[in-house]
């Protein structure tokens, strides 16, 4: 086992955090203040190869492995999770659901521009009804001749109301529960494709979440994602690969919480000392660092057998449940190492906590990651190979 990152991965954080500091960090607090999804920055992080790093070279990525995907979402959500949680869902969600699954002809026609960050995704499988229980959504896509027609809406979409290429799941076949769901290409500007009010949010105010709406799109045929029926399990697969990316999310910003408490505690001064000098908090930030360890072990195991070929869901869902309760109980502990500058917007320790939550509930809740494990559990055993 090598805990080493290569030399690539280490140049693919150095220039990440780099561009972190310059690009992101001035800007974050007003992007939170303003509501502002920073669409030029993603398509920054595009042009500079990060989106498709981990993509294959014949699309225009970089080729290289899950672990410098993560790399990437993890240095990004350092310094704004919003603009993080854009870029993760374009690249693991849309871009991922198209590269895995898609036909040849649509990898060439869409990755190309998504993976330069030149178009951007939205992968829609949530509805008003229907989240946990994916299955039970209700969006129908019926066949007329070479098209279908899709009606429905689709909640809390990540890039909702800003992308260009949508990755939608629909029934094709409204009896057939799991089996009826079939996955579509839907592009910006069809007929009838639409958005509802705006979602505000607790955090993540640079990311954009909208509801989108199908009005009679109609969809050509040719743009389903592999067979009628196959859309359930393909986004059970992408959903598996989308969690070893959250929880390098999650790292990102339990990591940014730490390193914040950690200067504060330097260079605040009670009773006379530094409040780092205190047990009390050296605790907090011993726990804090001893679990955002603990969380990229786990990750850099869920991505290291994905890249093996070998079962890595558990793997997954493991380091995504770890990392983001990592995440929320680091960024808690955060404010309260900087005692009531941490509840103030002048310092983004407050935001750091808003923007962690979500990490419990997107992508699969933790009650969901624990089914997830348990049932893996007691049908497979455990093994810690
Ligand atoms: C900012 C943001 C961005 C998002 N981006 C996207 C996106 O890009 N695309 C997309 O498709 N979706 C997206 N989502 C939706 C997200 O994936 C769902 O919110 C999430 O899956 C939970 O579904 P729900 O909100 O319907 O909660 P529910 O499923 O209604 O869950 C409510 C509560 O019940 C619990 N619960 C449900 N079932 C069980 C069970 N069997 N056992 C125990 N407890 C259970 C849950 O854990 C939770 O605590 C996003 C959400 C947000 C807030």
């Amino acid at each position: 086992m090598d805990f080493e990152l290569t030399e690539e991965q280490r140049q693919i954080r150095a220039t990440v955090a780099d561009f972190g500091e310059r690009e992101i960090k001035p800007h974050a607090p007003r992007w939170d203040r303003e509501e502002l999804f920073p669409r030029a920055v993603v398509q920054k992080i595009g042009k500079l190869g990060f989106l498709g790093v981990a993509f294959p070279e014949q699309y225009g990525g970089g080729g290289a492995d899950t672990l410098s995907q993560v790399i990437v979402v993890e240095g990004l959500a350092r310094y704004d999770a919003g603009i993080a949680l854009s870029c993760a869902a374009h690249m693991s969600l849309s871009s991922g659901h198209i590269a895995t699954f898609a036909a040849e002809e649509h990898r060439t026609r869409y990755l190309p521009d998504m993976l330069a960050g030149r178009k951007l995704g939205a992968w829609c499988l949530t509805e008003p009804g229907s989240g946990s229980d994916a299955a039970a959504m209700i969006t129908r896509a019926v066949r007329s001749g070479d098209d279908f027609t899709l009606n429905g809406s689709k909640m809390f979409i990540t890039n909702g109301s800003v992308a260009d290429v949508y990755v939608v799941m629909a029934l094709t076949d409204a009896g057939a529960g799991r089996s009826g769901v079939s996955a579509f290409i839907v592009e910006r500007g069809s007929a009838g494709l639409g958005n509802g009010r705006k979602i505000e949010k607790l955090g993540l105010h640079s990311s954009d979440t909208a509801e989108v709406i199908f009005e009679n799109v109609e969809v050509p045929a040719r743009n389903l994602i592999g067979e009628p029926g196959a859309g359930y399990r393909q986004t059970l697969q992408v959903l598996e690969a989308g969690r070893i990316g959250i929880a390098g999310w999650a790292i990102g910003i339990a990591r940014g919480a730490m390193e914040d408490a950690a200067g504060y505690a330097k260079e605040r001064r009670q009773f006379g000392q530094a409040i780092a000098d205190f047990q009390a908090i050296q605790w907090m930030l011993a726990d804090m660092a001893t679990r955002i360890e603990a969380s990229w072990m786990l990750t850099c195991r869920a991505a290291a057998l994905k890249d093996r070929g070998l079962a890595f869901g558990r793997a997954a869902s493991m380091a995504k449940l770890f990392a983001s309760e990592t995440a929320m109980w680091s960024t808690i502990k955060a404010v309260q190492i900087h005692g009531g500058y941490g509840y103030v917007t002048e310092l983004p320790v407050e935001r750091y906590m808003r923007d962690a939550k979500l990490s419990e509930i997107g992508e699969g809740t933790s009650e969901v990651q624990r089914l997830i494990i348990a049932k893996s559990l007691l049908r497979d055993g455990y093994s810690a190979e």
